[in-house]
């Protein structure tokens, strides 16, 4: 499909967040819209980790949307697939394939102040649009660790989010680097079929149960035919999550969640010299929770090793580590993660002055409410800086951006400029980083990639999530510039 010369709006992405503003957009009455998705499917994160055992470690009830709830989830965490094909109905569902342009990836969407628009850019043509959304997502782009001498390696490398499906991995000497959510997923899976797996550990994360079960015929009968016992359980959910919030406020009382996990370690890992290397040395919740059942029994399979000591180099068939021992590999797999808040969209975003968000953020992503951004004219982010959570579903923060950006768009009735008053976020931002400040993730002694290259944690939004929403349920104009196309304001944005 082409692209047309000219949009209101232009989304980045189609994953939940893309998908999301896209609905919401379109009930309002705003169909003159674009997606750019640089892959040929939609889906975004549920697209992309195809990696055995990809699964949901919310409830599926919550993690989902408000307004398409599933009464079919065949389990309570739901996996990788059938997230991604319930995205794939919901779109269905809400006609927007023909929103979508597949294959366009945005490498390049500036400001012109001139016109009041963005210059949009893709890999298969331009476009211009009154309002640019990122969708783009906060876990897109994945990080691939520089080993020393890693361009000799000889035998296969891919990370989680690339998964290389046709790379036969049974009876194979596999290295994984990394132990973090993805990892602690796939490394049950490919362990029995592995000749050989090297599990190579930076920092031991703190586990707790997983509590996974396939959800009944009886109770998808029930979810089905009354539809308000479905909203029940996700409101029962939403609510049981939201009391852990105080712990990642007060980090002391996290002590609780750190006894439960520690006598989960004792229960399944015997060995206590093993098990002294899987104990933690943060508090719980600093890093995030991961939640398996089968990571530790992986650990003890007679073909794992767990590696603790600092990978060296990497040769042509082997990787070496500090104390000098050098195992061989065949396959190096990273669970290494993705850049976060060095995330690739901020090269090729570019608002007045034609400055990137990169140049402005200068390592710190800052924004108000978590969505607009002082400098970026007409620019709205989803799951944007601090709306990152750890103790519930994303979706809710994205559905609540959502209705927020549906309501500036309406007041904008079309053919205004709006940007957000940089007072207005240099105060949101300071407030917010004060209360970070004695919260689990900033001084729970551990290093995440919650914290930012300069120290701040730009990611997490701190407490309830309710709170989130009640701020961003009216739109607060008078923290805007607003002017017609003809007057934009100038304001330059501060560093
Ligand atoms: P991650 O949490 O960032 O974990 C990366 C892992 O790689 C960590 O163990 C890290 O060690 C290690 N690592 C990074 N660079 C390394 C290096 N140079 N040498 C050795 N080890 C290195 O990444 P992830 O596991 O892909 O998960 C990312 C996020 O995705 C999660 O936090 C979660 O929000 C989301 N996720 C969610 C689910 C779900 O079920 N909903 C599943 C998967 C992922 P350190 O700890 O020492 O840094």
């Amino acid at each position: 499909m082409t692209l047309p010369e000219h949009v209101r709006v232009a989304i980045i992405g189609t994953g939940f967040s893309g998908l999301g503003m896209a609905i919401r957009l379109r009930q309002a009455g705003i169909r003159d819209l674009v997606m750019l998705e640089r892959a040929d499917d939609l889906g975004g994160t549920w697209r992309d980790n195809t990696y055995p055992g990809c699964r949901c470690d919310v409830p599926s009830h919550l993690y989902s949307f408000s307004f398409a709830p599933n009464p079919d989830w065949s389990r309570t965490f739901s996996g990788q697939d059938e997230i991604w094909r319930y995205l794939r109905a919901v779109a269905e569902e809400y006609g927007l394939e023909g929103d979508i342009r597949y294959g366009h990836e945005v490498t390049s969407a500036a400001w012109d102040a001139d016109s009041g628009r963005w210059q949009i850019d893709t890999s298969r043509g331009s476009l211009t649009s009154d309002v640019l959304i990122s969708g783009a997502g906060l876990l897109s782009d994945p990080a691939t660790p520089a080993l020393a001498g890693i361009e000799r390696f000889a035998g296969t490398t891919f990370h989680s989010a690339r998964w290389d499906h046709e790379h036969v991995l049974a009876g194979e000497r596999i290295a994984v680097v990394g132990t973090g959510a993805s990892a602690i997923q796939f490394v049950p899976q490919i362990a029995p079929l592995a000749g050989r797996l090297h599990v190579f550990q930076r920092t031991a994360p703190w586990i707790v149960r997983h509590g996974d079960r396939a959800v009944s015929q009886l109770e998808r009968r029930l979810y089905r035919s009354v539809r308000p016992a479905q909203m029940v359980a996700r409101g029962a959910i939403y609510a049981g999550r939201e009391t852990s919030v105080l712990a990642f406020m007060h980090p002391r009382l996290m002590r609780v969640a750190e006894m439960l996990a520690t006598r989960h370690l004792h229960k399944q890992v015997i060995d206590p010299r093993l098990r002294e290397r899987l104990k933690p040395q943060f508090t719980f919740g600093c890093k995030r929770i991961l939640i398996s059942d089968d990571w530790y029994p992986a650990l003890q399979r007679p073909n794992v090793e767990l590696v603790t000591d600092e990978i060296a180099e990497v040769r042509e068939h082997s990787i070496v580590t500090r104390d000098g021992i050098e195992r061989e590999v065949d396959t190096i797999i990273y669970g290494t993660g993705f850049h976060v808040t060095d995330t690739p969209m901020g090269d090729v975003i570019k608002g007045r002055g034609g400055r990137t968000l990169a140049e402005v953020w200068d390592g710190s992503p800052k924004a108000y409410n978590g969505t607009s951004i002082a400098g970026f004219p007409n620019f709205f982010m989803l799951l944007g800086p601090n709306t990152g959570i750890g103790h519930t579903s994303a979706v809710y923060m994205i559905e609540s951006q959502v209705a927020y950006i549906v309501q500036a768009l309406r007041h904008m009735s079309g053919a205004g400029v709006l940007e957000v008053r940089q007072q207005a976020q240099d105060s949101y931002v300071n407030d917010l980083q004060s209360q970070l400040g004695s919260s689990v993730w900033n001084a729970g002694g551990c290093r995440s990639w919650y914290l930012d290259r300069n120290g701040r944690n730009s990611v997490l939004w701190p407490g309830p999530t309710w709170r989130f929403r009640a701020r961003l349920r009216r739109f607060d104009a008078e923290q805007y510039e607003i002017a017609s196309r003809d007057a934009a304001p100038v304001a330059a944005p501060s560093a």
